[in-house]
């Protein structure tokens, strides 16, 4: 049988994993990949702050796609077969080995992507795969595999992959080759948010909050972090990412309700209040709220730090409820989480089949990474994706 030969588009974490484990099962195949950039690689070097968030130490398959608010379902079967037990054990066959961290994120012991860089690029040379840099790929046919490279060559591979990440120019590209493109949007950032409440508290944070959107009825669990620009931490990127579609379609103005004691409910805060009986309200309060929210919270209530809780009016009791137990603020537009953020949107989830990463319609063509409708929250999970496409359409390719 001849060799094949196979083109990777996009030069990026899911186009290594694939080349890397395709070549290691079909060492005689032409194995090439080409990247836009001047660079590989590149958002692995940035990502987890330059320290690469490889993947997440949870290696059940059932409880890790509860991670994925877009490819919950069909990831499945594919985290049976290569999950995050499997990366770590790559990696560290590699010489990289991973550690953990107190919140299950999973990071090169080194903590620097350019251990994982390094890993993949030795492994590409040492195997003989090609790197063509400069080379922006673009479809002519996808059903004939036929692809026009910018250096003006015309390629007709044995196998595609398709891994060039978000973007808009292979999605309509697709798009014109009639697969199904599920329009992308923003998922993963922080809100903006103008408050008196929170105005001059910036890095001020709380261990464990509930918040929910006017939109939606994700009921987003965590931390919480009070940013120059508004809100920040687990409990918001969570909810942007569930509810990436509705906070986009309300064109990101949105109220959110946060709940600062979820594991208090409002008997039980009733409760505590009056047990400070003729304790100074500016003082301690018993809800382990920091002090400097505390004293901005009842200022901005217009409730005098100086008086007793027991002398607290009936409307002020409720105001102070409702500022713990379900606190609204307007959102005004979003920012960037510079450690990570994703596109939800993608490749029609409809047009794979899970079992090998295939293009269902189209024979020989395969994708992977942020070009398909998979994303996750933040904490490895986006990696994790790339990692297990790749390597499925890998081992499936032949
Ligand atoms: C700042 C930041 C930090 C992040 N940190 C983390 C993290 O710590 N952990 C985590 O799990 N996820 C993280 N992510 C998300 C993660 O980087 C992506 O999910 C992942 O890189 C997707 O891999 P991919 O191979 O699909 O796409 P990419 O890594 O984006 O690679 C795609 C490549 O294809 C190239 N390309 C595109 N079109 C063409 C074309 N027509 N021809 C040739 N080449 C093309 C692009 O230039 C690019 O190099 C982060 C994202 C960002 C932006």
């Amino acid at each position: 049988m001849d060799n094949k030969v196979v083109a990777v588009v996009g030069g990026g974490a899911a186009g290594f994993f694939f080349a890397i484990n395709y070549k290691a099962l079909h060492s005689v195949d032409d194995v090439t990949i080409y990247e836009q950039g001047k660079t590989v690689l590149n958002k692995v070097r940035i990502s987890g702050g330059g320290r690469c968030n490889v993947t997440h130490a949870c290696f059940d398959p059932g409880d890790l796609v509860h991670y994925y608010p877009r490819g919950r379902k069909e990831l499945i079967g594919p985290f049976h077969r290569w999950s995050c037990g499997d990366t770590v054990g790559w990696f560290e066959e590699r010489g990289v080995p991973l550690k953990i961290e107190a919140d299950g994120r999973m990071f090169p012991v080194s903590d620097r992507s350019e251990s994982i860089i390094n890993c993949f690029i030795e492994e590409a040379n040492r195997m003989g795969i090609k790197i063509v840099k400069q080379c922006k790929v673009s479809i002519d046919s996808l059903k004939d595999r036929r692809l026009t490279l910018s250096k003006g060559a015309s390629i007709n591979p044995d196998v595609l992959f398709l891994a060039p990440g978000s973007s808009k120019f292979i999605w309509n590209v697709l798009k014109a080759n009639g697969v199904e493109i599920v329009e992308p949007v923003p998922s993963l950032f922080t809100f903006n948010i103008k408050d008196p409440r929170i105005k001059g508290l910036a890095g001020i944070s709380f261990n464990d909050v509930e918040v929910v959107s006017e939109y939606g009825s994700y009921q987003s669990r965590g931390p919480l972090l009070i940013t120059h620009w508004g809100l920040s931490a687990p409990s918001i990127l969570k909810l942007s990412s569930v509810e990436a579609r509705l906070l986009s379609a309300a064109h990101y103005s949105f109220k959110i309700s946060v709940d600062f004691l979820p594991d208090l409910n409002p008997d039980d805060v009733q409760d505590l209040i009056i047990k400070q009986g003729g304790k100074k309200l500016g003082d301690k309060n018993p809800f382990g709220l920091p002090k400097r929210y505390w004293r901005k919270l009842i200022e901005v209530a217009g409730i005098n730090s100086e008086g007793r809780w027991a002398d607290l009016k009936k409307e002020e009791r409720s105001l102070i409820l409702e500022s713990l137990k379900a606190c609204t603020f307007q959102v005004k537009g979003k920012s960037t989480f510079k450690e990570e953020f994703v596109s939800a949107g993608g490749i029609d989830l409809k047009e794979v089949d899970f079992r090998s990463f295939g293009l269902k319609r189209y024979p020989g063509v395969y994708a992977a990474g942020e070009v398909l409708n998979i994303d996750a929250m933040t904490g490895g999970f986006n990696f994790q994706a790339a990692w297990t496409g790749g390597y499925i359409a890998a081992i499936n390719a032949s």
